[in-house]
């Protein structure tokens, strides 16, 4: 998605501290602290323009949600969704999420999300996908044992590249789904590229996979 660019949108990020972590380093293991409960808290790679954390923190408020989006000009579209009163379990990370391991502890987050990430599909891009088994370390470090990694995308290339990429990394799927929209129990919150890609007939892929093996799976 191109997007015009917005000069005002650095000012109008600092401008929300209340709602995005300017020191995300810093922050590193106390995420919990800026939080009204302490109680399970998930992340999501890439946020765009945050439907799906906004529906997600109201749907679930027994969670707390951080979003990671480097683009300032779609971050700002989220920072407006979570700007209202009845949201107090989400919070925004303007950063790239290469460096993920220096923003959070050991096992400090429990639920991974990525949606419709950029496929890159060329194989000279292939370290850029957040898949790829250098991403795969550090959401290891960051996610306790049981942890795990949902994904959503309309891109079958990346989702097949997805899971061997899981599994050459010896992690466990828990679910895949060809067409979540086929089997959905009403509990998805739909993003942005889902609702724009599915209106075009696209089926979604969905996958959850976890570090572990036991029969402990959350
Ligand atoms: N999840 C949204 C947007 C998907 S587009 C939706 O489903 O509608 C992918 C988004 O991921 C873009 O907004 C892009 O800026 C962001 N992104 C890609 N790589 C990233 C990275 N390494 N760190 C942070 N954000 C990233």
């Amino acid at each position: 998605m191109r997007l015009r660019n917005k000069p005002w949108a650095e000012d109008y990020i600092h401008n929300h501290s209340h709602i995005v972590e300017l020191n995300p380093y810093e922050r590193k293991g106390q995420w919990q602290e800026l939080f009204d409960h302490q109680q399970p808290l998930a992340l999501e790679i890439g946020t765009g323009k945050g439907r799906f954390i906004d529906g997600m923190a109201r749907q679930h408020p027994e969670m707390n949600f951080i979003g990671i989006e480097r683009d300032k000009n779609v971050i700002v579209s989220a920072i407006d969704k979570l700007n209202d009163p009845d949201v107090h379990n989400a919070q925004l990370i303007h950063e790239n999420a290469k460096d993920l391991r220096d923003m959070f502890g050991e096992n400090e987050v429990d639920y991974l999300y990525l949606n419709f990430s950029d496929p890159w599909p060329k194989t000279r891009h292939e370290k850029r996908r957040l898949t790829y088994y250098t991403f795969l370390e550090q959401y290891q470090n960051v996610l306790k044992d049981d942890g795990v990694i949902i994904m959503k995308t309309d891109n079958r290339q990346l989702f097949e590249y997805s899971l061997v990429s899981f599994s050459q990394f010896g992690m466990t799927l828990q679910e895949v789904t060809l067409d979540l929209h086929a089997n959905d129990d009403g509990t998805n919150i739909m993003t942005e590229y889902e609702e724009k890609f599915s209106e075009k007939g696209q089926v979604i892929y969905r996958c959850k996979a976890s570090f572990t093996n036991n029969t402990n799976l959350k």
